[in-house]
């Protein structure tokens, strides 16, 4: 099977997985955060958990970018930035911002999320400087202008709604309150639903089937983890805003 196919074939698995991911997290809620239960085997501090997870989607994806042919034509460039502030931003400055004292996460958690997180930077960084052909036209494609700006819009709404949970917390604290203001009015996660619009808009911006894959895949993830979230909020404050929806506002 040559390199191409069996790319394809790996960037379908990922589409395909997204499936069974979405039905067994609706049952199963993945055990870090608020939903950490005993029963998962050996567990590392989140700090270090997080970074573990999210270090390989930015140094693999540089270095699997690095090794194609368009590794220094403009699109391909531009494409690759975006992920490469997510995933700088999610690797190197977002852990160290959490207040996480005490707080641990299953080693088998980040042993997934690093193994997804190598195979999706692999599927992402080929295509976009391997097997993807760009030209600079691209750059007035409304599938383009408008997939960077979801990027950019879900970029800032993802590290602002982090931001405000981290500062709920005082120094060393670590239990939950209702979280305020903004987007928290109208959803109970509005991280989730940032991270959601910077996958939908990185894949129309790339308009590839990896990316198609990842921001199904992220959707498959988060929504289910939003909704648990949200039900969570509504059992443990009695006083929980009646009207916020789960992730999407006046939706879901
Ligand atoms: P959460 O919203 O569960 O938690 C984010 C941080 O805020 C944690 O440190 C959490 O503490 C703290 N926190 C959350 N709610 C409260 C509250 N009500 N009061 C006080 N502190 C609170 O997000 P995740 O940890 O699941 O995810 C973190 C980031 O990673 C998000 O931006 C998310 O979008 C992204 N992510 C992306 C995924 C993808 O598929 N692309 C998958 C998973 C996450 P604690 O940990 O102690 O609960």
């Amino acid at each position: 099977m040559s390199e191409v196919a069996l790319h394809a074939a790996l960037s379908w698995t990922v589409l395909g997985l997204a499936v069974p991911t979405f039905l067994v997290l609706r049952f199963v809620s993945a055990p870090y955060g608020r939903h950490a239960r005993a029963g998962w085997g050996p567990t590392l501090p989140s700090r270090i958990g997080w970074i573990a997870m999210e270090a390989v989607a930015f140094v693999g994806f540089a270095l699997v970018f690095a090794l194609g042919p368009g590794r220094a034509d403009l699109v391909p460039v531009l494409l690759a930035s975006m992920w490469l502030v997510h995933y700088g931003h999610r690797a190197f400055v977002f852990p160290f911002r959490l207040r996480a004292s005490g707080k641990r996460i299953p080693l088998a958690i980040v042993a997934m999320g690093a193994l997804f997180n190598t195979l999706n930077a692999y599927l992402n960084g080929r295509w976009l400087s391997a097997f993807g052909e760009y030209t600079v036209a691209w750059l007035r494609d409304p599938r383009f202008i408008l997939g960077v700006t979801l990027f950019v819009t879900g970029f800032a709404i993802n590290v602002w709604a982090d931001q405000v949970l981290i500062r709920l917390r005082a120094p060393g604290e670590s239990g939950y309150k209702i979280p305020r203001g903004g987007l928290y009015e109208r959803v109970s996660c509005p991280n989730y639903l940032g991270e959601l619009m910077e996958w939908t808009g990185f894949a129309l911006a790339c308009w590839s089937l990896p990316a198609l894959a990842f921001a199904v895949y992220t959707a498959a993830n988060l929504v289910p983890r939003a909704l648990t979230h949200h039900a969570w909020y509504r059992q443990r404050f009695p006083d929980y805003p009646r009207e916020r929806k789960a992730i999407v506002p006046f939706v879901l």
